[in-house]
């Protein structure tokens, strides 16, 4: 009997895209959302986090739907298919827990239900993370993965880049579009954060799914 080897999957992050995560994830007290960009040859491996227009909450993110347009009007532009920029949905908790909220599962399954395959990750101020592959074709199916970072790659692209540079862009891009909007604890604490929840906050937030699945082939 041959057995046949198979590695295990992992999600993998550029040191510049983990620290950027990393950065957004402790700037503020909200979470932050990006969608990640996948390398040319690995879609599990993130070059880059895109951090568009969005309004978020301690508890809540989602993207504008303009910001969202622009993003694929711009990739589109530079020749980047629509498969290495919006299938890997990444989030960041602000507390310690990575568990994906009720809101959470909603948006990922609205969202990223007709794409052929989607990531979901979350990272939180603990250092956790979390993240799941889920695919959407033939009989579909669901795996966690692990988040690892290619810290191999960090010394090589310091040579060619200074570490204050990121940072500011960073911020810039962080000041530019991450609007927070206030809901109070016991708002949230009254019923288990629903779907509905999220369009009682902003209904108007929740058709940048519609641009995933035109994307989707
Ligand atoms: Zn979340």
């Amino acid at each position: 009997m041959i057995e046949s080897y198979r590695p295990i999957r992992k999600l993998r992050l550029a040191p510049y895209a983990w620290l950027k995560w990393q950065f957004m994830c402790h700037r503020g007290a909200t979470e932050v959302a990006g969608f990640g960009l996948s390398a040319a040859h690995d879609p599990l491996y993130l070059e880059d986090i895109l951090v568009i227009g969005q309004h978020a909450s301690p508890a809540t993110v989602a993207f504008d739907d303009v910001a969202v347009a622009d993003l694929f009007d711009q990739m589109v532009d530079q020749g980047v298919p629509p498969n290495r920029f919006s299938r890997v949905w990444l989030h960041s908790h602000p507390g310690s827990s990575v568990t994906p909220s009720a809101v959470d599962e909603a948006t990922f399954a609205r969202v990223f239900g007709a794409c052929d395959w989607a990531v979901m990750g979350i990272l939180s101020r603990a250092g956790n993370t979390y993240a799941r592959l889920q695919t959407n074709v033939g009989p579909g199916c669901s795996q966690e993965l692990p988040v690892v970072v290619d810290w191999q790659a960090w010394p090589q692209h310091l040579i060619h880049s200074s570490f204050d540079s990121h940072a500011m862009t960073w911020l810039q891009e962080y000041e530019q579009h991450v609007k927070p909007i206030t809901i109070s604890y016991p708002e949230l604490l009254d019923e288990e954060p629903t779907e509905d929840l999220t369009d009682t906050l902003r209904p108007d937030l929740l058709t940048w799914s519609d641009f995933l699945e035109y994307s989707s082939p």
